[in-house]
């Protein structure tokens, strides 16, 4: 099994609905998104996938879809009033907590048609949540 893995950073504002700590105020966080590909053979070229195939579209679509909004949940009295305001949101079903984005990002690039292995996402310089598939450490 081979991997490759690519980091990212991007700004966001979000709040937590139902929580007790300080993630219930909007309030922002610089992530960092750890992207790790995985192929059990390489291609022609001796990759998993050139670093700069990933970093064209995965960053292109953090940049233009992620970066600088504020995330939601969908049910979040904040939507209507942020949204009259012009605020650029991204809405969730659920809490836009650091489990739920891994999720989400892991979601997207899959999408892309990447072979993906494990998202990593970093709300703060030492606190991070995962998300990859459960045969990841088979
Ligand atoms: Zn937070």
């Amino acid at each position: 099994m081979h991997t490759v893995s690519r980091d990212f950073s991007f700004c966001y504002g979000h709040r937590l609905l139902n929580h007790e700590g300080k993630c219930a105020h909007l309030h922002g966080h610089n992530a960092k998104v750890r992207v790790e590909l995985s192929a059990d053979v390489l291609d022609d070229d001796g990759m998993v996938l050139d670093f700069g195939e990933l970093k064209r579209a995965v960053g292109e679509w953090l940049e233009s879809e992620l970066d600088h909004r504020t995330f939601l949940a969908e049910n979040d009295p904040l939507v209507l009033p942020l949204c009259d305001a012009g605020e650029p949101l991204v809405l969730f079903p659920q809490n836009p907590t650091a489990e739920n984005l891994a999720e989400f990002i892991f979601t997207k690039i899959a999408s892309f048609g990447f072979p993906v292995a494990k998202v990593s996402f970093w709300e703060t310089e030492k606190c991070f949540a995962s998300y990859f598939e459960r045969n990841y450490f088979e």
